[in-house]
């Protein structure tokens, strides 16, 4: 759009998407004000003025202003490069798919049944659960199960076997494993070897 091009996008819900509404900015309000040992009423407080707040910087009126037009409605290809939404029908030299993800259920038999929260819920809740069990030891997993106990739920964070952030350096999830149990000062996070190379990368800065 700044290069000139007449920009529009087509939004079927609200401009802002997973980031605002149900991931980056209510998880990190929720997880500050958990730091700050606030009680979960007064982070729902914080959460929700933040992500209102950024919702507001990315409406319809903010994208104007930046010279994007916005188009509600649920967009479908009809034809190569052209998209029908609401009632128009859109030809564009160029498409650019963002649609997004969805939370995926794991193949666990009851899980269905039995209730549960996905991050597009779990930011609506109005109450402190009293217990919580997470599901996935990856950065949105823990990042939850750490705000809900410092708020002082009973959480149990749930893996497929992997260690925390599994994907992240081994010293790095080892640390966040210490932290999310509570161990503090009980034997270094990372093996000799591998804080051998901690310091040579530090040295090298
Ligand atoms: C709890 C949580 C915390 C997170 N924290 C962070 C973080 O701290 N930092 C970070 O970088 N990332 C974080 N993420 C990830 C981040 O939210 C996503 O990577 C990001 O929102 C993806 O943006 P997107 O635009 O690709 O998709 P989305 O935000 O999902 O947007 C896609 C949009 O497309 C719309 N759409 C879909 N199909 C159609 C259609 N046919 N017609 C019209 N519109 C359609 C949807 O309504 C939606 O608004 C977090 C995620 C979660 C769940």
């Amino acid at each position: 759009m700044r290069r000139g091009a007449r920009t529009l996008l087509i939004e079927r819900d609200r401009p802002g998407g997973e980031c605002t509404f149900t991931g980056c900015v209510p998880s990190k309000a929720l997880i500050e004000a958990a730091a700050q040992r606030r009680s979960f009423a007064e982070a729902l407080v914080a959460m929700r003025s933040a992500v209102t707040a950024i919702a507001a910087s990315e409406d319809a009126g903010a994208l104007e202003h930046e010279g994007v037009e916005l188009l509600s409605a649920s967009a479908r290809f009809v034809a190569p490069r052209t998209l029908a939404a609401g009632t128009r029908t859109v030809r564009a030299r160029r498409v650019v798919l963002a649609t997004g993800s969805a939370p995926a259920l794991p193949p666990i038999p009851g899980l269905a049944e039995s209730g549960y929260l996905t991050n597009e819920s779990v930011f609506e809740l109005e109450r402190l659960p009293a217990s919580l069990v997470v599901l996935g030891g990856g950065p949105v997993g823990c990042e939850l199960a750490q705000a809900f106990a410092r708020f002082g739920a009973e959480v149990h964070l749930v893996g497929s076997g992997e260690p925390v952030l599994s994907k992240e350096e081994p010293a790095a999830s080892a640390v966040i494993a210490a932290a999310l149990e509570g161990r503090r000062g009980g034997a270094p996070p990372w093996p000799p070897c591998q804080r051998g190379a901690r310091h040579r990368r530090e040295r090298r800065r």
